[in-house]
């Protein structure tokens, strides 16, 4: 895939309906790139520009993303798949965008050129995952325990904590008090 073009102009693509479709070097989205692993990965982009109802210039698209995350569990990479689409109407800083109907989110564009890839960065930075796993048992299981095991480990060497266990036991002691008197 050719690379997206990086420097646009969304009104003038819009007006004459451009579409446009490529792949964007991870290693130019900066924001993006320190979150992850590496820059190994692929980030492609189609974007339809056009002009619709109530003259509304607007960009519709979807990204697919491959990139490689941090397992939170073994710290090496993870390849995650981020799919986003996004449905934007082009505005200015000016723009009464409560007259912006719901399904567009508002892109604030000044005249002229703009840097299409800041958009595309927004839009995956929204759709990566906070934490990411490897699917598979990448640490083996007992060299790591999770709250949960401990707590368990907890009430496993501590069953006199049982508080029927408890009762029994003092109802044995006063038994054995009864039986002194007795005798
Ligand atoms: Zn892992």
């Amino acid at each position: 895939m050719n690379p997206l073009p990086r420097q646009i102009d969304p009104r003038k693509f819009a007006q004459q309906g451009i579409e446009i479709a490529g792949s964007v070097p991870l290693s130019e989205l900066t924001r993006v790139r320190e979150l992850l692993f590496s820059d190994k990965g692929q980030v492609e982009a189609e974007l339809a520009f056009d002009i619709g109802e109530q003259r509304i210039l607007h960009v519709a698209g979807k990204i697919k993303a491959t990139v490689e995350n941090v397992c939170q569990r073994c710290l090496d990479a993870v390849s995650v798949d981020v799919n986003c689409e996004l449905n934007l109407a082009i505005q200015w800083e000016d723009s009464d965008l409560d007259r912006l109907p719901s399904h567009f989110e508002p892109w604030i564009v000044a005249e002229g050129q703009t840097d299409i890839y800041q958009i595309i960065e927004d839009e995956i930075l929204l759709s990566l995952p906070i934490v990411s796993y490897h699917e598979e048992e990448c640490v083996p299981h007992n060299l790591f325990s999770s709250g949960e095991t401990e707590a368990q480990k907890l009430i496993d060497a501590a069953p006199s904590t049982n508080p029927f266990t408890a009762l029994q036991g003092l109802k044995e002691s006063l038994q054995s008090v009864e039986k002194l008197d007795k005798s």
